[in-house]
């Protein structure tokens, strides 16, 4: 099989709900200029067989360029080959530091027609393992503590029995809110927390000696994943498993760094972020999932107004 060409289209895309992270982090609409909609790029990979992979992903002005200036250089190649694929996108990056939006997209498109290819759905090629996998319900950050008490509570009532905080990034006002929140849902409920890398080595240490003092089950990305020797003294000073490895650039070479120091676990997979199709955590029961960004995506995104269309 080989690739013969890539259509890529820039389209509007909605929005969605306005939320706001942390202090310090631009909230969910900070990249929206007044008077414009967000754009997201939708990518067609076209092949000789027929069979076609197909991809969407926000940011879509740098991926479309990303797709004009190099994906030239895929066609002729066999997407079946998806190992191939990936290294010449990763020899791309060492030229081009390319954004991790865009580092795992070939990838994806690849396994698409891959799966199509082998009439088999993807989770059946990685292996496939249990068929239902536990949820937890994950906040936004929520200006004031009775917003955080509604909607834990209301993602209680519906069923949830493991819970997430995206708190402010205040050591004092987080590891208050930590504490409520095992009051609102009782002993039983799995707890997790995800700093946002808003702290340093300090502060990270203080929330997380409360956080295993109220059995949390996991703490997340307390620090920027650059500080990999305060990730390795942090793990040593607590019990409760440090999750890392969300951002970090270089993904699973980089991640295997972040491994290697004691108590750090990876971060469950999230297609764009970490520049490949599947990440699993067998270590983790919420992690043993992956996204991907199926043949169908396209197909909904064409109702979205076209702002520009690239072929090669
Ligand atoms: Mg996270």
């Amino acid at each position: 099989m080989k690739i013969t060409g890539f259509t890529a289209w820039l389209v509007e895309a909605d929005p969605g709900p306005k939320f706001i992270w942390r202090n310090g982090l631009p909230g969910s609409h900070g990249d929206i200029p007044r008077g414009s909609k967000p754009r997201k790029a939708v990518i067609r990979m076209e092949t000789d067989s027929g069979l076609t992979g197909a991809i969407e992903i926000g940011r879509g002005d740098a991926v479309v360029d990303m797709v004009r200036r190099r994906y030239s250089g895929f066609i002729g190649e066999n997407p079946l080959m998806t190992e191939r694929m990936w290294h010449l996108m990763w020899e791309i990056d060492r030229v081009e530091e390319v954004h991790m939006r865009s580092l795992g997209l070939l990838d994806q498109l690849c396994w698409d027609v891959k799966s199509q290819a082998a009439k088999m759905p993807i989770y059946q090629m990685l292996g496939g393992n249990d068929p239902k996998v536990p949820a937890y319900a994950s906040t936004v950050t929520w200006p004031t503590l009775g917003e955080y008490e509604r909607y834990i509570k209301m993602s209680r009532d519906l069923g949830f029995k493991a819970f997430k905080l995206h708190a402010w990034g205040d050591v004092k006002r987080d590891i208050d809110l930590s504490t409520k929140l095992r009051e609102w849902v009782g002993p039983d409920a799995d707890l997790m927390f995800d700093g946002s890398a808003g702290w340093d080595y300090v502060d990270s240490l203080e929330v997380g000696l409360a956080l295993q003092d109220l059995g949390f089950l996991w703490y997340e990305e307390p620090m920027r994943e650059f500080y990999l020797g305060s990730y390795t003294k942090l793990c040593e000073k607590l019990t409760i498993p440090v999750l890392a490895a969300e951002t970090s650039d270089g993904v699973h070479w980089n991640m295997a760094s972040l491994d290697r120091k004691p108590g750090v676990g990876h971060d469950a997979g999230i297609h764009f972020l970490q520049g490949w199709l599947y990440r699993i955590d067998e270590n983790c029961p919420y992690g043993r999932q992956f996204w991907h960004a199926g043949a169908g995506a396209w197909h909904g995104a064409r109702k979205c107004p076209i702002v520009c269309r690239h072929r090669q």
